[in-house]
């Protein structure tokens, strides 16, 4: 069957670029699935539905059309929601915020599924979210855990949030990001949490190409 490294993690771990960097180096597709729960989470706030409705949002999810739309070099990959260029709401921490709470309703996660398998093509796929090597993928030869001290992680999301003209305070977006962990670590469905045969890999203090290279060695020993 094809080939999937799954990469999970908490927030600020490197996933997103190390996940998009890897993908590239493979030429194998890339599965942004945080991205599919920050768009149900714009679109619900968009229709102006309550995010704790399970079965408004849970419509809201079976329903919202989500493209990427990647751009020449693969680094600026437009997400379209219903039509509509939301890429920089979708960056925001509210946006972050807004997609942890629906990620806690099962049937909104259930209605990702299928989209979420369709991303499995030859030559293979990088799949990057919370759950991909638990529950979506569990059949992956390739999984890894990406952590890293929660003060580097808020500093990573700090300068990417910075680099794109959002503001926000570090002290501020650090509280945020622990309240999203500790609600995505202790949710009943699909928590965060490694897979039994995921490598651990802590990107404390690590260059990204470091990261980088130890995740392509467990698909390319
Ligand atoms: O990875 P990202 O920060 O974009 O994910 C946003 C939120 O979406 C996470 O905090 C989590 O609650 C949820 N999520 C999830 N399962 C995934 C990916 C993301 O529950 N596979």
């Amino acid at each position: 069957s094809v080939p999937v490294l799954t990469i999970d993690g908490p927030s600020g771990s490197g996933k997103g670029t190390v996940s998009r960097l890897v993908a590239e180096q493979l030429g194998w597709r890339l599965l942004d699935s945080g991205a599919l729960y920050r768009a149900v989470g714009y679109a619900a706030g968009m229709e102006g539905l309550d995010l704790s409705d399970g079965d408004a949002v849970t419509r809201c999810a079976q329903s919202v059309k989500i493209r990427f739309q990647p751009s020449a070099d693969g680094a600026d990959t437009r997400i379209l929601v219903n039509g509509h260029d939301a890429t920089d709401e979708l960056r925001t921490e509210t946006a972050g915020a807004a997609a942890s709470a629906i990620a806690s309703i099962p049937s909104v996660r259930q209605a990702l599924v299928d989209l979420q398998l369709s991303f499995r093509k030859p030559p293979g796929l990088v799949a990057d979210g919370r759950d991909m090597g638990t529950v979506i993928f569990p059949d992956a030869p390739y999984k890894v855990f990406l952590t890293a001290s929660a003060a580097e992680r808020a500093k990573r999301r700090y300068k990417q949030l910075k680099e794109k003209g959002l503001g926000v305070t570090l002290g501020t977006l650090q509280r945020e990001i622990e309240a999203r962990d500790e609600r995505d670590a202790s949710r009943a469905v699909a928590p965060l949490k490694p897979a039994e045969d995921a490598l651990l890999v802590d990107s404390t203090g690590m260059p990204i190409a470091d990261v980088v290279a130890k995740v392509l060695a467990v698909v390319r020993p």
